[in-house]
Formats: structure tokens, C-alpha cells, sequence
């Protein structure tokens, strides 16, 4: 168990989204990069033990902090995952909808202009691309909305995927008796802040 110490850790993704696909909820690391995408998984999750991914969200305030790890049968390429995060809307509905369960998938992250786009993608601002003008920047015509430019995002999911059962929501006063969470926050949050 203490080896989980020495694996390094890693933030360099954009997020997490959380999508239905194939009856389950997935939980998706996001990377803007196909091919960095492609080989994390290649070198360090596919060779994870499935039984013993564990996935934690800690939550503090309107924060989580997602965090990741797993024995492996690869330790010399071996990564943990964190990144604190906004709550969100998605991020409510899996922690309500997972049932104990979930698939690991890692996804890739698009932005897309309006120019990429069908007339009814929906901007962030919740108006779709037909709504925005293109003669004029790009600014949503809606009179009550502020949005200057259109702009969404397209999730490409790769398809490999690993089983999550040890999934588990935490709080403050429960980060010390998670072993991969104080670890985690020793090596990344305490250490940084003083
Ligand atoms: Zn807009
Ligand atoms: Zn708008």
C-alpha cells in the first residue's frame, strides 16, 4: 500500500466531463491532445488493475478535487490523477445517477467555432449557432444576452474503457482517512500553500 506514495502525480488535462454512453455513466479525463491522450492510456491505465481503480471527489466548498489511482501492473510508468474543479451541473448528476458503478474513458477535447459548426449546435450561452450573427462577430442576437462570440466544445471519447467500482465522495473532516486523498493533498495542496 505505501508504494502508492512514490507514484507521481499528474494534472495536465483540461477537466473531467461526465456523459451516459453505452447504459452507464462514464467518467472522462479530458485532453485537448489526441495523441498524449493515446499514449497515457496506453502506458499507464490500460496496464491498471481494475478491481483496484479508485476514484475520489473531494469536496470543498463550490470546488472537488477528482483524484485517481490505481495499483498497476506497469509501476515504472505508473500516474496518479488530480485536478480541483467547479462544481457542476454534470458533476451533481453522476454523483447522484452513478450507482456505484462506471466506465473509465478518456476523451478529447474540441473547441468549436461558429464556422464548425451545424446551425443548431448550442453556444455556451445557450442559444444555438443560428441565433449568432455572422456577418458581426459572431455576437448572439438574443437581446437579453450578453455572449460577443460563439463558442462550444465537442467531447470525442476514445474507445478503451475500464470498469470503476471503488468510487466515493468525500468531505473535509473524511480527507484523512483516505489514504490516496491525503496523499494527494499533501503532495499538492499543503506543500504549495505555504
Ligand atoms: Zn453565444
Ligand atoms: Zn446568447
Amino acid at each position: 500500500m505505501s508504494s502508492q506514495s512514490s507514484v507521481p502525480w499528474y494534472d495536465d488535462f483540461v477537466g473531467v466531463a461526465y456523459r451516459y454512453y453505452d447504459l452507464r455513466m462514464n467518467v472522462v479525463p479530458l485532453f485537448t491532445d489526441r495523441k498524449e491522450a493515446a499514449s497515457l492510456w496506453h502506458d499507464t491505465i490500460h496496464p491498471w488493475v481494475d478491481p483496484s481503480i479508485k476514484i475520489r471527489f473531494l469536496e470543498l466548498d463550490d470546488n472537488y478535487w477528482f483524484i485517481m489511482g490505481s495499483d498497476t501492473q506497469k509501476p515504472d510508468t505508473n500516474l496518479s490523477f488530480f485536478k480541483e474543479l467547479p462544481k457542476s451541473e454534470n458533476y451533481e448528476r453522476f454523483k447522484k445517477g452513478h450507482g456505484g458503478e462506471a466506465y473509465l474513458r478518456l476523451g478529447v477535447y474540441a473547441k468549436k467555432s461558429l464556422a464548425d459548426v451545424k446551425k443548431d449546435a448550442v453556444c455556451d450561452c445557450s442559444h444555438e449557432a443560428q441565433d449568432h450573427d455572422e456577418g458581426d462577430g459572431d455576437i448572439c442576437l438574443f437581446n437579453s444576452c450578453d455572449c460577443k462570440k460563439f463558442s462550444s466544445f465537442q467531447v470525442n471519447l476514445l474507445k478503451k474503457k475500464k470498469i470503476l467500482t471503488d468510487i466515493k465522495f468525500l468531505e473535509e473532516k473524511d480527507m484523512k482517512n483516505d489514504p490516496l486523498v491525503w496523499n494527494c493533498l499533501n503532495a499538492n495542496k499543503f506543500s504549495k500553500s505555504e
